[in-house]
């Protein structure tokens, strides 16, 4: 090597061994250098002190020039996969824009060092729409190069030099829930127990109605019904039948030793009347029971032991309707589910409870009070004072002392006429009213 292209350094100076860093130029040789420190404890051979000195330099030269190889080397490698500048391109919807980073970075880095580009996770909402929690939603939606990169891969996923990036805010969710059926039972709106014959025109049936609950609210959402309720309809009819003056005599409780004075009456007064009858009596007076219907009367059922019905339970209510149907029968041999209830005691639960049962629960216009036994005049006046086109009136063929009953009714009779009643069974009052 020519020695005028040498830089300073390696300017002869002397000694061979000399070794020069950092462009300083030792300017002699000197007993103990820098690096003979570090062969203190096996240096300095007296024996031959300048070749140790040479072999300990340079080793000490070959790992510096090692290590500075390797370090630059990973200073490099350093600099290409981590530190090196890129730009990336980020549209966090509002429009793209050029993000200065760094070689190798990852999504939840990029995310992280830039405040998720001002776009939030989706919330956690409860069942009904309220916000649950602010961040318990869906996390922010990342695409790279149009290729979606879930949550959980951000931090495996490297982001390229020049790579699109769109950063969106997540997706709401909402709550887990359980679901719920809940009975709706029906409505009685439609039942009118205001007239003086009630008819069974609908049997109510319950409904179902969807709920949702939250597992972590706890709140519950109407979701509507599954199942519609059927409602209940009972219809009351007040038959006043147009251009005619009729009268409907009834007789209840029957029939007994009186049912035959009163028919005798009738038959004599040439009137067609209504029997409300227990099954029980019908059972024990057979032959009243099929004169009566012999005889152009009409039998219908009056319960079969004349409980008050509101003080039975529903099996119990459904039988005394049912037994009194059947030995009505049985007596007459006339089926009909006509009824009256005994006191008339008939309310929405009896209707609920067994309103199928009897077409019709005819109650009355006009109460003699017969049975309290006022006097036959007082049971003729009591009709007398009421009569009018239509009416129902109740008196006893049964259950008592009915002699007053027996004696009052051809007054009764004749005096209606006077005024131009016609008698009427029930079923022909209703036929009549076209109802
Ligand atoms: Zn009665």
């Amino acid at each position: 090597m020519d020695d005028s292209l040498r830089p300073p350094s390696f300017q002869p100076a002397g000694d061979v061994e000399e070794l020069s860093f950092g462009g300083s130029v030792r300017p002699g040789r000197t007993p103990r250098s820098s690096f003979d420190d570090f062969d203190a404890g096996n240096g300095d051979n007296p024996n031959n002190p300048k070749r140790s000195h040479l072999w300990v330099r340079v080793v000490v030269g070959l790992v510096t020039a090692a290590l500075l190889a390797s370090g630059g080397g990973w200073t490099w490698w350093m600099w290409d996969t981590r530190w090196r500048p890129i730009d990336v391109t980020v549209d966090s919807g509002t429009g793209a824009e050029t993000v200065r980073t760094h070689v190798g970075v990852t999504v939840d880095v990029l995310l992280e060092r830039n405040g998720s580009f001002g776009r939030m996770p989706g919330r956690l909402l409860a069942i009904d729409g309220s916000e649950l929690k602010a961040d318990g939603g869906g996390s922010v939606k990342v695409t790279v190069d149009g290729t979606d990169v879930p949550h959980g891969l951000w931090s495996d996923t490297v982001v390229p030099e020049h790579a699109a990036v769109t950063v969106a805010n997540g997706d709401d969710v909402t709550e887990e829930h359980t679901v719920r059926h809940d009975t709706v039972a029906f409505g009685t709106d439609d039942v009118d127990l205001t007239g003086v014959i009630q008819r069974f025109r609908q049997a109510g049936r319950n409904g179902e109605r969807e709920v949702w609950v939250g597992k972590e609210s706890g709140i519950e959402v109407d979701k509507g019904l599954t199942e519609q309720p059927v409602e209940m309809i009972v219809e009351s009819v007040t038959p006043r039948p147009a251009g005619r003056k009729v009268i409907a005599l009834t007789f209840d409780d029957g029939p007994s030793q009186y049912s035959a004075p009163v028919l005798d009456v009738l038959k004599e007064k040439k009137v067609k009347a209504t029997f409300f009858d227990l099954g029980e009596q019908s059972l024990a007076w057979p032959d009243a029971e099929k004169r009566m219907v012999a005889e152009g009367h009409q039998v219908a059922s009056h319960s079969n032991t004349h409980p008050n019905m509101p003080d039975l339970d529903a099996d119990a209510l459904r039988a005394e309707i049912t037994d009194g149907f059947a030995n009505l029968k049985a007596a007459s041999g006339v089926e009909t589910t006509a009824f009256r209830s005994p006191y008339g005691a008939f309310g929405v639960k009896q209707w609920e409870a067994a309103g199928d049962l009897i077409g019709m629960n005819v109650l009355w216009d006009i109460d003699t009070r017969d049975w309290s036994m006022p006097g036959a005049n007082a049971i003729h006046d009591a009709v007398m004072k009421d009569a009018h086109n239509g009416a129902i009136v109740l008196m006893h063929d049964g259950g008592g002392d009915r002699s007053q009953t027996v004696e009052a009714l051809p007054r009764i009779i004749d005096d209606l006429r006077k005024q131009g009643y016609e008698f009427v069974t029930i079923d022909q009052l209703i036929k009549l009213s076209g109802k």
